[in-house]
């Protein structure tokens, strides 16, 4: 179980394609872009940092969201924002748990680093220094210097950051994991969303602490604050469109998973089941063994609510 548990940390980062290769070459990483999405709005999708980051503009400072996977390209990333704006960044907020949303806090380790509550006693649980030096062997070129650095600043349920002219609406709603948030601006009717969405791919739904009945809900409550533009953690920039098609797909899990146990079927027989819903979307790096643990995750918890 020890590499299933790993895997549930970093999620499917450290399996994918990495386009800068890592070393010295790589980085002139001056090719670092971000996307302007509103007036104080900017997110890079491209895949780079594999969680995508953002970054939002208020009067006098620059606030991060989430911090992808690698630190090399966080640094270039948090460069450029700082360049794109003039400001420096103060804050960064962490959407969830997972590796590919984490693994570059120590770009920011003079910031507000601000999370839910179970985000960080989950990191603090798992990042041992045992498994912090794991990581570091196991892929030199990345992470031969990586510290974990932990959240200082955390919430329950909601919190606020405001200037003059913006606000940051987080929300912990939970489902794609325990302590899993988005973040609204309601004056630019923007929503980044973190793994709460992947957009236009099939979402991973294996963590450990995933809910689908809470995942869910949070779709319901991202749609009904009708934002014009979403930032998801995975996938092209998106609408409500893409979160419909989301939420009507967790539903039909929910349904078919419901189905499936009512009857009285077996765990085991699960990853053979032949109709098992599918978003009809390229598969991503060991799609496999990761909608097989959604399967089983889900399995789990309908079982329990069931019975
Ligand atoms: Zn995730």
């Amino acid at each position: 179980m020890e590499s299933l548990s790993h895997l549930n940390f970093l999620f499917r980062g450290s399996f994918l394609h990495n386009p800068y290769k890592y070393s010295k070459e790589v980085i002139a990483i001056n090719m670092f872009e971000f996307e302007k999405i509103t007036e104080s709005v900017w997110a890079h999708t491209k895949g780079d940092t594999f969680g995508h980051v953002a970054f939002v503009k208020l009067k006098d400072r620059l606030v991060f969201i989430d911090s992808g996977y690698y630190p090399k390209v966080i640094e270039e990333a948090r460069k450029k924002a700082e360049e794109l704006t003039g400001l420096t960044v103060k804050q960064l907020l962490i959407t969830h748990h997972h590796g590919d949303h984490i693994l570059g806090n120590q770009v920011f380790e003079d910031c507000e680093i601000i999370s839910s509550k179970p985000v960080l006693k989950i990191l603090s649980a798992y990042w041992t220094e045992d498994n912090t030096e794991n990581l570091r062997k196991r892929e030199p070129e990345s992470f031969s210097e990586l510290q974990i650095v932990l959240p200082n600043k955390t919430f329950e349920g909601e919190y606020t950051i405001t200037d003059d002219n913006l606000t940051l609406k987080i929300k912990q709603t939970n489902g794609h994991s325990n302590g899993s948030s988005f973040i609204f601006i309601p004056e630019e009717e923007v929503l980044i969303a973190g793994d709460l969405l992947f957009a236009k791919e099939v979402p991973y739904f294996g963590d450990d602490t995933a809910d689908p009945y809470l995942w869910i809900e949070a779709y319901k409550e991202m749609i009904k604050l009708s934002p014009k533009i979403i930032v998801p953690g995975h996938g092209p920039v998106s609408d409500i469109e893409a979160m419909q098609e989301q939420l009507d797909y967790m539903e039909k899990c929910v349904k078919w998973v419901e189905n499936f146990v009512n009857k009285g079927e077996k765990k085991e027989d699960l990853e053979k089941a032949k109709d098992f819903p599918i978003l009809d979307y390229e598969p991503y790096d060991n799609f496999e063994l990761l909608f097989n643990r959604s399967k089983n995750r889900t399995f789990d918890v309908v079982k329990e609510k069931l019975t």
